[in-house]
């Protein structure tokens, strides 16, 4: 039993990054409207996220690195199954390193600090700001197969970096910033999608894009003469989450450009779709990056549509 959940450890949390993604997932379901990422060592020595949403209360910190524990179910535990991997991220975390939660919700006196390591957990009093600071330390400290396996430490960051620039295109409404062994290396103060597209990618691609709005779907996209061959720039987010776009929504947006896009180029686009939770599934994969979206040909239309639209009312 002992492999078989470090099996399953592992599929959630494999890497640095898969850290990072899952305590950015949950500030964001806390409503955190800001957010610190601290990384250290490539992420293995330390990986902190601290957020200002809703915190964990005293009383139910020392469920959330249980395996299958969850407060975002409302239809309770039949529905852990069918969702897959949901409450997973923490237990994971603590089986692969140290977990810490520094936690406190705005209307509760003092904190709570709660320290896992395997499964033994342990909770103290603290004190702190509203808002929760998780971080996870030692990551495959105790796991030399799983050590060697990891990428160096620059490439991770790279990626770290990468993913959380997808994070700051679809969320610019937020505040962000990320240090990298003490170095700031992003900060973000809440604008719209084009200021997004400014932190990321700089001033001159903010000056390029045009917005898209339609029922569903918001952002922005790269006016046509502007583009330039790099097939990483199509970023799209289902329900507030970044995803590896199925081929048909990056072919969606190719065909409402249309004649318009030179020929080997890609656009810059962020596109936020939503749709009903009942249409998506987001965990057909642990890292939750690929999605089944039930009505995919119906969303490409629509995203077809949107592109097209947008494109219209620009001179060319
Ligand atoms: P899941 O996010 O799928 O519920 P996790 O293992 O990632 O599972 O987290 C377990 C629980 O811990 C969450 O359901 C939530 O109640 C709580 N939690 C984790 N991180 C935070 C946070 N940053 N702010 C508030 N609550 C959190
Ligand atoms: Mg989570």
């Amino acid at each position: 039993p002992e492999v078989a959940r470090q099996i399953a450890a592992g599929e959630v949390v494999s890497r640095p990054l898969d850290v990072l993604r899952e305590l950015l997932e949950n500030a964001l379901d806390a409503g955190a409207t800001r957010l610190e990422i601290e990384v250290e060592g490539g992420g293995l020595r330390r990986v902190a996220v601290r957020d200002n949403g809703r915190g964990i209360p005293a009383g139910e910190v020392g469920l959330a690195p249980l395996r299958h524990a969850t407060s975002k179910l409302p239809g309770g535990l039949d529905e852990v199954s069918t969702l897959g991997f949901r409450g997973e991220a923490l237990w994971a975390a603590a089986q692969a390193g140290t977990l810490t939660l520094l936690t406190r919700p705005a209307a509760q006196v003092g904190a709570t600090l709660l320290t896992a390591q395997g499964d033994a957990v342990e909770v103290a009093r603290a004190s702190a700001p509203a808002g929760t600071t998780a971080a996870v330390e030692g990551l495959f400290a105790a796991m030399p197969a799983r050590l060697r396996a990891q990428a160096p430490a620059a490439a991770e960051v790279r990626e770290m970096v990468a993913l959380l620039g997808r994070y700051v295109l679809h969320h610019p409404e937020l505040s962000w910033r990320l240090a990298v062994d003490g170095e700031i290396r992003l900060g973000h103060a809440p604008g719209d999608f084009r200021g997004g597209v400014a932190t990321v990618y700089g001033p001159v691609s903010a000056n390029r894009v045009l917005a898209v709005e339609a029922a569903g779907i918001a952002g922005v996209i790269s006016r046509p003469e502007l583009t330039r061959a790099r097939r990483d720039r199509l970023h799209f987010a289902v329900n507030g989450r970044p995803v590896q776009p199925p081929a048909d929504l990056e072919e969606a947006v190719l065909a409402g450009y249309g004649e318009l896009l030179p020929s080997g180029a890609a656009p810059l686009t962020v596109l936020n779709l939503s749709v009903p939770p009942a249409e998506h599934n987001p965990n057909i994969h642990p890292s939750k990056q690929l999605v089944a979206l039930a009505e995919l040909p119906a969303l490409a239309e629509q995203v077809r549509a949107a592109v097209a639209q947008a494109l219209a009312g620009v001179p060319h």
